[in-house]
Order: C-alpha cells, then structure tokens, then sequence
C-alpha cells in the first residue's frame, strides 16, 4: 500500500520578524542596564578610594570646610549608587522588565549626580595658586572621566551626563577665574569633553552591536534547534526527537523493567477538511488535535507530529503487566480517541474528525526502534481496515498480510506496465427464451501462474490508487471487446457490462475516456452498460447524476449492481437515467430456502417494473431458483447455471451459434 504524499506543513522560518527585533532590542536594553549596574560597585569602590585620597594630597587648614562638605556629599552620592545598584541586582527578571524605564532614569540621575560630586569639587576646591592643587585636580578629574567611559558606557546618555557634569563647572570656574593660563585650561577641558563624548559614542555603538549580534545569534541558533527538533505548526516534538525519546524510553524499560507503549494516530479522511474548508482551517485543526492529545499525556509521555495528519504518542513507564497491561493501555488509547472525536470549531466550522490508532508495545526484548513505529503504524492500517475510528493492537500477522499486500501492489503496477497476466472474460447474460442478450466482463489477473480473485486485487488497486489506470485499461479493452461482438451480433440486441468502481467513475476525465472509446470503435447505441454501486448513487449525487446523463446522451445504458446491498431510496432510482436493476447474488443463492430473500427478490421485480426497468439475476447456479426468477418475472438471467465468465474467443463461439444456450458445466473455465 503506498503512503500518500501529504501537505508538508509550517514554512521553514528564515529572517527574523518585526516582532522578533523588538524583542532582541528589549533584552538588549536590559544586557545594558545590566552591565551598568554591575559596574557601579568598582567604579564607586574607585570613587571612594580616589576621593579619600585626593582629600588627603589636598588637605590644607583653608580648604577643610570645602573637602569635608565634598566628601560628604561623594559618601552620600556612592551610597544612593550602590544601594540602587544593590536593588537592581535584587530584582527578579520580569519586575526589571516592567520598570526598565524607572531604572534607566535612575541610571541617568546616578551618572548626572557622580559628574556632579567631581565636577563640583574640582570648581569648589582649585586653587591657582596652589602647584600641587594646579596638578592633581585636573589629573584626578581626567581620570575620574576616563573610567566613568568604560563603566557608563553602555549608555551613551549616561556618559554624557557624567562627562558634562563633571567637566562643565570646571571649565565653568576656569573661564570665570580670568588668565590666560584658567582660559587655556577651560578650552582644554571643554575640548576634551568633546572628545570624549565622541569616543563614548562610538564605544556605545560597538558594545551595543556585540549585545545585539550575540542576541540574535543565540536566537539563530534557537530557531534552528527547534526547527531540527520541534513541529512548526503543533509546536510537538518532531520524529526526530521521537526517536531520542524512544531510545531513552527503551533504556529505561530495560533498566527498570517497566513498558512502553507506542500509539500510531492517523486522522481519518483529514484530506477532506484540507479539500473543502481550505489548508488554514487543516493547520489549525491539526494545532488543536495536537492540543488535545498533549493534555491527556503525563509529563513523563511524548506526543509527536511526524507530519501530514500523522502523530504518535509515547507512553512510557508502565508498571502493569499481562492483561492488565493491555487493558491500561487500551484505556489510554480510547481517551485519545474520543478526545480527537469532540467536534472542534474553527472560523464558524463544527469539524467532526475521527482517528484511526495503531498501538506496539515496547518491553526490554524489544530491539529495534524503527520497527517499533512500523508496527505501529501497521496496526493503525489495520484500524483503517476495519472501518476507521478505532485502535488496534499491533499483530505479526498483521506486518504480513501487509508485505503480501505490498508486493500484490507492486506487481499489479507491473503488470499494468506491460498488460501481461490482465485480462476480461466475458460472462454471458440471457433472456427468458435463454438467447445470448449480453454479457459482463470481469477482470482477470493471471499472477505467478494462478487467478488472483478480483476481489482481492481490486480492493488493492482501489488502495493505492491504481484503479484509475486499471480502470482505463478495462474502458479501452472493453471498448475493443465490443467492436468485435457487434460485428458478430448483426441486429441482435445485446449489451457488454462493465463494472466500474465508484473512484474511477468520479475521475473528472471517465466521461471523456468511455466516450472516445465509444467513438473510436463505431460501437453501436446501447452496446456498453455500466454497472454502478448503489453507494456510489448515494455520495455527491448531482455529479454523479450529470455524468450519467452526459453519458446516456451518447447511448450508455446503467444498471446498479449488487442490488438490495446498498440503500438506494426510491426518489433516486426514480430520478436517475437507469435501465436495470441487478438481483445482488447473495439473495439469488437462498431464494429458495430463505423466505426473507425471497420476499426482497419479489420486490426487487416488482419496484423494477413500477419503475420501468429491466431486471437481472446474477449468480444462477439451480434450475430450480432459475424457475422461481422466471415465475417471479425476471428478465435476464447470469450465473454458473448457464455458463461460467470465459475468454473472448470462446465467448465469440458460444454467441455465434444462435440460441446458445444452459450448459451447466461450460467448457472449464471455472475460476
Ligand atoms: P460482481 O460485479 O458482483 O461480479 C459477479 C461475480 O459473481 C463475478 O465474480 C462472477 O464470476 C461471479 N459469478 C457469476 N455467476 C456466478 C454464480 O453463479 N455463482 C457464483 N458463486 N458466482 C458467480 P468475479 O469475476 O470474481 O468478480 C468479483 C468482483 O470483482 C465483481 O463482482 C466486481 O465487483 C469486481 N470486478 C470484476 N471485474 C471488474 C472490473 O473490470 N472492474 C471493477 N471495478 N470491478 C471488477
Ligand atoms: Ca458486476
Ligand atoms: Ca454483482
């Protein structure tokens, strides 16, 4: 069975968003204030320790008031530093968040007010007169500037505050004290203030730059962990990480001796939503279904996208074993299932999805993972198999009936490569006078030298998509088949029934393929009848019945087989362009011992005529149900009884002998 190609989901995320930039630019911000704050206990360390000194080297009887106010108000100004500084470091992550403006202003008032204490205390505590004062205040507040550049500057704002305050009075004082010599010193520093606001600017932007970079390639390499791992769209582990966890899941089993056991979810028919409500409502029903199985697993669980409409969850550590095992995990399998079965809502849309699960357990003999996920996902095929909507435990049997089933398919695609081993038989249909009126073909393959049932090939074909080309090459065979018999048949009246599956007749193209097949042999009005399924009448009707008119427009006869199987209602059978009504064999065979067939036998008769139609039994094997159908008023008669499905040419012997009739045992073509 071949796994279909679905909509590969979640575009891969490349250059960073508007939303993502903002975000670098706020954690960069906090980067900043952050190293602000961590720098202000050196540098005020520095602070004191500089200030302390510099009181000593300057201590004369006439400056004492001046040094003692200033190293008060230095003592004052460290400590609302440090304590800010201190609370800053105290405070958890999202409350700095919240207030990053009230820190960065009290950044900003902090670097103002440290200017301040120099750049007052060198206006305040010069003396021209004094040589060692002329040296050491300049040297001191050069320096004292300088370090503030590497502490501040992460802010640039902050820096200038520190330079101008701390500079700007000094070279307020110099000009004030007239002199070349105070003037030369007042363009000095104003000249140096100016220089090192440029240098703070540009050591900004680099320290800024690195934060930024380092951010976003942190953020980088964030994205693509999680794109290697993680689902875009469910946010679910990916099946890569699945495999890791699986891994993990088995050591452990092996270590504890517990279980583990692994559910394959496959949502059924997701491909309808996808088809008829768009991608977008599918994405978000996916994102919800994965929701769902998420909240019914334990930490210790794993659930996973592997893509498509596919999940797995992982279900580690059980302690039970044996029965009570099974019936843990059967428990937990339903609980997902009905989970996926709540109808969910999406843009105005009730969805009402199912999933088919298939579980493998995993205990310490396991050894191979990837089989693990196979058998799993094996017995999720036999849930589908057996009608969806369910869980089913993973068998050997199962992993064999499916390899057989593979290689049916692989060999069926080649035998439609090369026509070899295919071919129609022809099974003829009789009238009431027993005369040849028509016949079915049915399909044959001959594979590895015996009859495969169509039964079983079909079904594969239908599977895996290769009925559409099956299906062709029955129409262009079919179409070749009946040049030939009418070129037999003069004027006799008679019809070549092909079965059609429901898919190959909702191909867009069948319409156009039974048509040039029609016109390309000359075949005569009323030679070639479709036998439709009733199921097939009752899904999308309007397309159905448009098709069926298109087609009876150009001579197509229909009839519905294996009828009393399905539930046509009446109001169809009346509005659709049918000519017969074909008795479902399993009501032919009990005819005469079961009284329930043969009231719905009558009644199939009766509703035939009512509505003017023909009716044919199938699956004839006694005379005695041949006489029942005749008295009951059938028409047209097929089965074993009067010839068994046969090659062309031997169909083309028994029709050219008029009135060929009941032999019942034909000449050995029994299949
Ligand atoms: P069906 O359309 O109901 O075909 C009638 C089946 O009953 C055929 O089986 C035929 O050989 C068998 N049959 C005829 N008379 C008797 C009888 O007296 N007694 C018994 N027990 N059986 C009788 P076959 O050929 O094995 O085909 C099985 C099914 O495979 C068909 O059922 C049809 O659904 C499908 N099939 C066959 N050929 C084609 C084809 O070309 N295209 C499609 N889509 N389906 C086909
Ligand atoms: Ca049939
Ligand atoms: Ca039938």
């Amino acid at each position: 069975m071949t796994r279909e190609r679905k909509h590969e989901w979640g575009a891969e995320q490349v250059a960073p968003s508007a939303a993502m930039l903002d975000e670098v630019a706020r954690k960069v911000f906090l980067q900043q204030l952050a190293i602000s704050f961590d720098a202000l206990r050196i540098s005020n360390s520095a602070v004191v320790l500089i200030s302390s000194i510099t009181a000593l080297v300057l201590w004369t009887s006439e400056l004492r008031p001046w040094i003692l106010a200033w190293l008060a108000m230095t003592v004052l100004v460290v400590g609302y530093r440090l304590g800010i500084a201190r609370t800053f470091a105290k405070s958890a992550g999202p409350t700095v968040e919240e207030n990053i403006s009230y820190w960065h202003r009290q950044l900003l008032c902090g670097a103002a007010m440290g200017g301040a204490v120099w750049g007052f205390g060198s206006a305040l505590l010069y003396d021209m007169d004094d040589l060692l004062n002329l040296t050491v205040i300049p040297f001191v507040l050069a320096g004292m500037c300088a370090g503030a550049i590497t502490t501040l500057t992460a802010f640039t704002g902050a820096t200038v505050l520190f330079l101008g305050f701390a500079l700007l009075p000094f070279a307020g004082r110099m000009a004030l004290e007239g002199g070349v010599a105070a003037n030369v010193l007042a363009c000095v520093t104003l000249v140096y203030f100016a220089f090192m606001v440029n240098f703070t600017r540009r050591a900004n932007r680099v320290l800024v730059g690195g934060l930024e970079m380092a951010l976003l390639r942190s953020h980088a390499e964030e994205t693509i962990k999680k794109q290697a791992l993680f689902d875009d769209l469910t946010g679910l582990p990916n099946r890569r990480l699945l495999q890791d966890r699986l891994a993990q899941a088995l050591a452990r089993s092996q270590r504890q001796h517990t279980h583990a056991a692994l559910f394959f979810l496959d949502l059924d028919n997701f491909k309808r939503v996808n088809d008829s409500l768009g991608h977008s409502v599918g994405d978000e029903l996916l994102a919800e279904i994965a929701r769902r199985i998420q909240e019914l697993l334990r930490d210790e669980d794993t659930a996973a996208r592997l893509g498509g409409d596919e999940f797995v969850a992982l279900l580690t550590d059980l302690s039970a074993d044996g029965e009570e095992l099974l019936t843990l995990v059967r428990r937990r399998g339903e609980e997902l299932r009905r989970a996926v079965e709540l109808p969910v809502r999406i843009r105005g849309n009730e969805i009402h999805i199912t999933v088919s699960i298939g579980i493998s357990m995993l205990d310490e003999r396991t050894t191979n993972l990837e089989d693990l996920l196979k058998h799993a996902d094996t017995a999720m095929y036999r849930a589908k198999d057996d009608g969806r909507n369910t869980l089913r435990f993973f068998e050997s049997s199962m992993q064999e009936a499916l390899d057989r089933r593979l290689g049916l398919e692989n060999d069926l695609r080649s035998a439609l490569d090369t026509g070899e081993g295919l071919q129609l038989y022809l099974q003829p249909q009789y009238d009431e006078s027993m005369g040849i009126v028509g016949a079915e073909l049915l399909l044959r393959w001959r594979h590895r030298g015996r009859f495969i049932p169509p039964d079983q090939f079909i079904a594969v074909a239908e599977d895996c998509g290769l009925i559409y080309r099956l299906g062709d090459w029955v129409v262009e065979e079919a179409c070749a088949i009946g040049a030939r018999i009418s070129s037999l048949a003069n004027d006799r009246a008679f019809s070549l029934a092909l079965n059609v599956s429901p898919q190959q007749f909702r191909d867009k193209a069948f319409t156009a393929k039974v048509l040039s097949g029609i016109e390309k042999w000359q075949l005569p009005a009323g030679l070639v009848e479709l036998e439709l399924t009733e199921g097939l009448l009752i899904e999308d009707v309007e397309d159905t019945v448009s098709k069926m008119q298109e087609l009876r427009a150009h001579g197509v006869r229909f009839s519905i087989d294996d009828f009393g199987t399905g539930y046509s209602s009446l109001r169809y059978l009346k509005s659709l362009p049918l000519d017969t009504l074909k008795i479902d064999q399993s009501f032919v065979r009990d005819v005469l011992s079961d009284p329930g067939d043969a009231s719905i036998v009558n009644a199939i008769i009766y509703m035939a005529k009512t509505l003017d139609l023909e009716v044919i039994a199938e699956g004839v094997e006694a005379q005695a149900i041949h006489e029942f159908l005749a008295a009951a008023g059938c028409g047209k008669f097929q089965g074993f009884l009067y010839a068994r499905p046969m090659p062309l040419e031997e169909f083309e012997a028994m029709f050219r002998v008029p009135g060929s009739c009941v032999q019942l045992t034909s000449a050995g073509h029994a299949l």
